[in-house]
């Protein structure tokens, strides 16, 4: 287009300041207020000055769009305003999906969040005296009715999630020391948790012990020198080394500790509360066993296994937990009311037993009855209105997820859909758009819904979504 016709085009733009002076602006800044509806001319007025620079429009085309700019701004404004952060159905089978927020919360903890957070509360006041308290008593009275027993007398701090946990406990115990850490626990958790370079940025150096796949008691033994600070053991929380493999027990590990006076360290990633061999799932520590076997410290994540808020535990001997808590990087890493109030009701179900309260413990406990007549409901409701469509119920495989439980899977039923118009990841992305977004997954060349982590309330939803998208 040449520069001359480009120029005309340009001046038939109107400025910022006539565009809000307009009828139709005066309507958007009085229903939405100035400050956004001014943003949105900005950006409308700069999307056409760009499409006249590019040669996209012509004359007639720039006049259409004229016409149509004060719903160009509104429909911007809209965007704007919208929230980004939004709740979305999970139908990919994975109970603790990382990117999906991990744990679901408890009506409990939420209600209990509502509360707390909507005015003020007794976060650091203690009510019977007037004086100035801990925030820590909250949950610390109740981690101590669940961990501790007879002798063994726990303690537990409350930070901003796991990776800050072991953080701390590093800093806190071995800064300026070395650590020993087997050579085949220098995990990596999604989401770039690095072993090593939490190590790093805790001061703590790093002593690597034994090989990828084998590590005898001996290492630790032959590594310990006057630098030593601490004993780590992390749990292998996303895979598994199998074949010839040996690792020293965790009491031989204690026994060690004791022996040349070192404090030793877990980080169990998830941490469980509930043992999940309920559920046919081995190998997943309890947060118990490890301080019943002698380990002085755990560390463990609150939206995990635990089914709670974000959070990151640090668990185990008193005087040891009351040293890490004087730290000044624990003041920079504590959490908030919300989160308190939250890890209370979670801990709380935990005292009553009554694990079903908790949304992600809740999910592990469906059996594959119950979830197979939900997907027959739903496939039977969907399959008329959806011709061209082959929808079945297949059997398939939950995994806990958020670095639990690696490789064990629980059995249970998905909605199976091949469209016969669309290709499975359209049909994936067309899923994702729907008003309440609903996450799949694609297994050969079908999608698959599975059950277990929908709530059964939101069947409908995904009954209403697939008979509009895949009729
Ligand atoms: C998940 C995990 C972490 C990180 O926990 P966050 O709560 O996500 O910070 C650390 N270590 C292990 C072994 C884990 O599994």
């Amino acid at each position: 287009m040449n520069p001359a016709v480009k120029a005309e085009l340009f001046r038939l733009l109107p400025s910022v300041d006539e565009l809000m002076r307009s009828e139709p602006l005066q309507t958007l800044i009085a229903r939405e207020g100035r400050s956004i509806t001014l943003d949105s001319a900005r950006i409308a007025l700069l999307e056409l000055r760009n499409a006249i620079a590019a040669s996209a429009l012509d004359e007639g085309q720039l006049r259409n769009a004229l016409d149509d700019l004060s719903a160009a701004i509104e429909r911007q404004i809209e965007q704007s305003l919208a929230r980004s952060l939004r709740a979305v159905i999970n139908a990919t089978g994975v109970i603790l999906h990382t990117n999906l927020g991990r744990a679901p919360l408890s009506h409990e903890a939420l209600e209990h969040v509502f509360e707390v957070s909507k005015g003020y509360s007794n976060l650091e006041s203690d009510l019977a005296t007037g004086e100035r308290s801990k925030r820590d008593i909250h949950v610390d009275r109740l981690f101590a009715k669940l961990l501790s027993s007879g002798e063994r007398d726990v303690s537990t701090i409350v930070v901003n999630n796991n990776a800050a946990a072991v953080l701390l406990g590093l800093n806190a115990l071995s800064e300026g020391g070395e650590v020993l850490v087997s050579r085949g626990e220098l995990v990596e958790i999604g989401g770039s948790f690095r072993i090593p370079d939490v190590m790093n940025k805790s001061g703590a150096t790093l002593r690597e012990v034994g090989t990828t796949n084998r590590t005898r008691l001996a290492d630790y033994e032959n590594a310990i020198n006057d630098r030593t600070r601490l004993l780590l053991r992390v749990h292998r929380s996303n895979f598994q080394i199998v074949g010839f493999t040996e690792q020293p027990s965790l009491d031989e590990l204690v026994a060690l500790g004791r022996k040349c006076r070192l404090p030793v360290m877990e980080d169990l990633g998830s941490g469980a509360l509930y043992d999940l061999r309920e559920v046919g799932i081995e190998g997943e520590p309890m947060i118990a066993e490890s301080l019943a076997a002698g380990v002085d410290l755990v560390t463990y994540s609150g939206d995990k296994l635990l089914g709670g808020p974000q959070a990151g535990m640090i668990s185990g001997k008193r005087d040891l937990v009351a040293q890490i808590r004087s730290n000044p990087m624990f003041r920079a890493l504590r959490v908030d009311k919300m989160i308190y109030a939250a890890l209370e009701a979670t801990l709380l179900a935990y005292l009553r037993e009554d694990y079903d309260q908790l949304p992600a413990l809740r999910m592990m406990h469906l059996g594959e009855e119950g979830l197979d007549h939900r997907a027959r409901k739903l496939a039977d409701q969907v399959r008329e209105a959806c011709p061209e469509s082959k929808i079945e119920v297949v059997e398939s495989r939950s995994i806990i997820g958020g670095g639990s439980a690696p490789g064990a899977t629980l059995p249970s039923r998905a909605v199976a859909i091949h469209s016969g118009r669309m290709n499975a990841e359209t049909s994936l992305q067309e899923l994702r758009h729907w008003e309440t977004p609903i996450v799949a997954r694609i297994e050969g060349n079908r999608v698959l819904l599975d059950l277990r982590t929908v709530e059964p309330a939101q069947d409908k939803v995904i009954a209403a979504a697939l008979m509009r998208i895949f009729a």
